[in-house]
Parts: structure tokens; C-alpha cells; sequence
């Protein structure tokens, strides 16, 4: 489709970034271009829909910095609030707090305490799937608030780590598998 389109020919390897032996993968050629970057916002709402079209989550939560830029517009296509996870020390409110393995390091993310009320059902979204442990992570933290991930939608899976299964027991929409 369009979004699978988009990714394959707009997102570009960048090797040996941010570490020798990491391929990165590069989305800012996809951001600038709009009918690209509206290919995949559209895809990755898709996930916050059921097969009628209904929106079927309250909340779009999306992981710094990436899942901000791709994760804000999805949740204005669904009409829902954006809710921002992010890198420790820089939410001004009462947080709950996540330390987790990376691909390359480790990291702590932060979640205020409010941003998500019991009960509420949350898609996550991110640029890239790659070992799962930001996603597993960032469910740690919804459920600390109460909150319920319901779905998970990323641009894109690298196909040779097991993010999805290190995502837990949730679906995950992948736009493309790389
Ligand atoms: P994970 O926690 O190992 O699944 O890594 C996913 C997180 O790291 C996401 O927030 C991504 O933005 C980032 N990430 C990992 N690999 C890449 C990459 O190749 N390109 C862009 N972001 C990446």
C-alpha cells in the first residue's frame, strides 16, 4: 500500500549510526515529504480502529522523540488525546519511572501520573520496533498509571530482533518489515 510504499522508498540506512554496527534507520526524508508522511499517519490510525471504522482507544501515547512526531498526528486523526513518554527529568509533573535495555545503551522513561486515567485504553506509537523494550517499558508504565495497551503501531519492524515477541502478549501493526 501507500504507507508501505512511502517507507521503503522515503526512510534511508544510515550505517554505523549511532554505534559501529548499527544500521539506523532514517525517517526524516519521509517527515518532509507530506503525502508520505500523510500515507503513514493514515496507517498507523488504522490501528486505533476497529474493522467498522470506530476509534477504539482513548489515549495515543508516543515514545520520545520519534513516537512524538509520528504518534501526535495519529491521535489528532482519532480524535483522542496524545499523551508524551519520555526520557527522564524532563516531565515537570509527578511521574512513574521505567529503567530498560535499549538496542545500543539503556534508558529511563517517564510517564506523568495523570496522563493516563484507570481504565483508559492506550495505542502506542513509534517510528521502530527493533528489540521491543521500549515498548515493553512503556507498557510498564501505562499499566503503573492504570491504563490498558491495547495496540502497538510502528512504521517499522526490523525483522531480525524479536520486538514483537519482547512487546508482550499485545498487537503490533507494523507499516513495513525491514
Ligand atoms: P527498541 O526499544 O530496541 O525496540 O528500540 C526502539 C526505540 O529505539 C524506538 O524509540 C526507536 O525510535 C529507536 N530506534 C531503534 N533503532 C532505530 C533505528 O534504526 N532507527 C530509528 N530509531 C531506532
Amino acid at each position: 500500500g501507500a504507507a508501505s510504499d512511502a517507507l521503503h522508498r522515503l526512510v534511508r540506512d544510515v550505517p554505523d549510526y549511532p554505534e559501529p554496527g548499527i544500521v539506523f534507520k532514517d525517517i526524516t526524508p519521509l517527515l518532509s515529504d507530506p503525502a508520505g508522511f500523510a500515507a503513514v499517519v493514515d496507517g498507523l490510525a488504522a490501528a486505533g480502529r476497529d474493522g467498522e471504522g470506530r476509534v477504539v482507544v482513548d489515549k495515543v501515547v508516543g515514545m520520545e522523540a520519534r513516537g512524538f512526531i509520528v504518534g501526535a498526528p495519529v491521535a489528532l486523526a482519532l480524535g483522542v488525546g496524545f499523551v508524551p513518554v519520555r526520557k527522564a527529568g524532563k516531565l515537570p509533573g509527578p511521574t512513574h519511572a521505567v529503567s530498560y535495555a535499549l538496542e545500543y545503551g539503556e534508558a529511563t522513561l517517564e510517564v506523568h501520573c495523570d496522563a493516563v486515567a484507570p481504565g483508559e485504553r492506550v495505542l502506542l506509537v513509534d517510528d521502530v520496533l527493533a528489540t521491543g523494550g521500549t515498548v515493553a517499558a512503556t507498557r510498564e508504565l501505562i499499566a503503573a498509571c492504570g491504563g490498558e495497551t491495547v495496540g502497538v503501531a510502528v512504521l517499522m519492524e526490523l525483522s531480525f530482533l524479536p520486538g514483537r515477541e519482547t512487546a508482550g502478549d499485545v498487537p503490533v501493526t507494523a507499516l513495513a518489515v525491514v
